[in-house]
């Protein structure tokens, strides 16, 4: 472009040049013409992905809140299984890692096919977290009759604490990966992708977002995403940028659009939608199996996340503390970024900065130290962005 401008002034001044001789004869009787108008300031590089976001403002002055959560995760995946025990039929579903909400509409699914015909039938739904209320609901829209028997509901369980950025990844280890969960794992991803697009608008807390992925080499593609990928179909508007094709700090983003949910907004809005059809609620806090299965349900899904762990003697279930600094909104912001284990989600009640990782970690107190870095790493990232599109802003003048 600057070459294209700097040839054009050349031309210009040529053109002025070699008419002057012509017209010198004439500028004593005329009076002189007026300054031209300054050319119009030229407008940004649209074409520079990311050129017309805007950067997040990481000032620890904005900070609302630093919370934790323990991700529910098993290194061979979920579990989605019906046993009968004691005269009772007990359907699994949970353990769901990092992704429950992702999966939730996927998994409720499925844990409702393992019972063929629930119209008319009494079921009891164990959990209050987003896997307990849309399996209640999915009952319910099969005619089941349900109760749901929790010790925490929403706000106070750990979906509540989840970021909310649908995408499937931290549910299993790929070497624990068994083809019988891999059939379920898809089916569940590929349900819950299509019915969370149902649930678009503020009612729900669900929208549209663009993701931006970045890294220092080219991005790369695995068995779940990126062309060929099991899940690609999911990735919509998918695009790699290379260098000088983008404003991000980094060499290279890959993007797509994924679906962001307020799981404040969200699980208020299913808590209520299972009370409006019928949907009893009792808070009780179960000790052991024995209690759950002494239920007067005769249909019983347990849904307890982590809860599973002693209730059920899953030893495989372990958490995953995870620790976000959320900072007062910023609608302005209307993207993800995900840089490494750091990423953005610009929700309604708070810009969303995550995010950690500490497997076998069941300590929910916050960590100062973690939190300093993960500000301190975000805030630099930003920095960064808002310089390169000032940068490129003065280059196009
Ligand atoms: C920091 C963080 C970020 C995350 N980000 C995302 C994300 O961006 N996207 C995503 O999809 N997922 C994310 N997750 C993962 C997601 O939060 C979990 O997978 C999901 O919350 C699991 O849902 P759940 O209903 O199984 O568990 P919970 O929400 O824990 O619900 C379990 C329910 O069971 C009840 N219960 C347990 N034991 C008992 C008992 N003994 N008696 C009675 N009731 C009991 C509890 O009271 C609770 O109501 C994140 C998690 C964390 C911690």
């Amino acid at each position: 472009m600057m070459n294209r401008r700097r040839s054009l002034s050349l031309a210009l001044a040529g053109l002025a040049a070699g008419t002057t001789a012509a017209c010198r004869r004439e500028e004593v009787a005329k009076a002189p013409e007026p300054a031209p108008a300054p050319p119009p300031p030229s407008p940004p590089r649209k074409d520079l992905e990311g050129s017309a976001l805007t950067p997040v403002s990481v000032d620890p002055s904005l900070e609302i809140r630093t919370i934790t959560g323990l991700r529910p995760f098993r290194p061979s995946g979920f579990v989605v299984r019906r046993e009968e025990r004691e005269g009772k039929t007990l359907v699994h579903n949970y353990g769901h890692g990092g992704a429950g909400i992702t999966l939730s509409w996927g998994c409720a699914n499925l844990a409702a096919n393992l019972v063929p015909l629930v119209s008319g039938l009494p079921c009891a739904v164990i959990g209050g977290g987003v896997i307990g209320l849309s399996t209640a609901r999915m009952l319910q829209l099969r005619g089941a009759k349900v109760t749901l028997y929790t010790d925490l509901l929403p706000p106070d369980t750990t979906s509540n604490i989840a970021g909310g950025h649908w995408w499937p990844v931290s549910v299993f280890d790929s070497n624990k990966r068994t083809p019988e969960f891999t059939a379920q794992f898809l089916d569940a991803a590929r349900f819950s992708f299509r019915y969370f697009q149902r649930l678009m608008g503020p009612r729900w807390g669900v929208r549209w977002v663009p993701s931006y992925y970045l890294s220092e080499g080219p991005p790369e593609n695995g068995w779940l995403a990126g062309p060929g990928g099991v899940l690609h179909e999911t990735q919509i508007g998918f695009r790699d940028f290379g260098p000088g094709e983008h404003i991000f700090p980094a060499a290279y983003v890959r993007r797509f659009h994924t679906i962001l949910i307020d799981p404040s907004i969200y699980l208020e809005t299913l808590l209520r939608d299972v009370q409006v059809a019928g949907g009893a609620v009792e808070i009780r806090r179960f000790a052991g199996a024995d209690e759950i299965l002494k239920l007067p349900q005769q249909t019983i899904f347990n849904c307890t996340g982590l809860g599973a762990r002693e209730l059920f003697a899953d030893s495989e279930l372990t958490p995953i503390k995870g620790q976000l600094s959320i900072l007062l909104p910023q609608p302005a912001v209307n993207y993800n970024l995900i840089n490494g284990s750091y990423y953005m989600f610009p929700r309604a009640d708070g810009v969303v900065l995550g995010g950690t990782f500490e497997k076998g970690n069941g300590d929910l107190a916050p960590d100062d130290a973690v939190k300093s870095r993960v500000i301190a790493g975000q805030r630099a990232m930003f920095e960064q962005m808002r310089e390169n599109q000032k940068g490129i802003l003065a280059a196009a003048r």
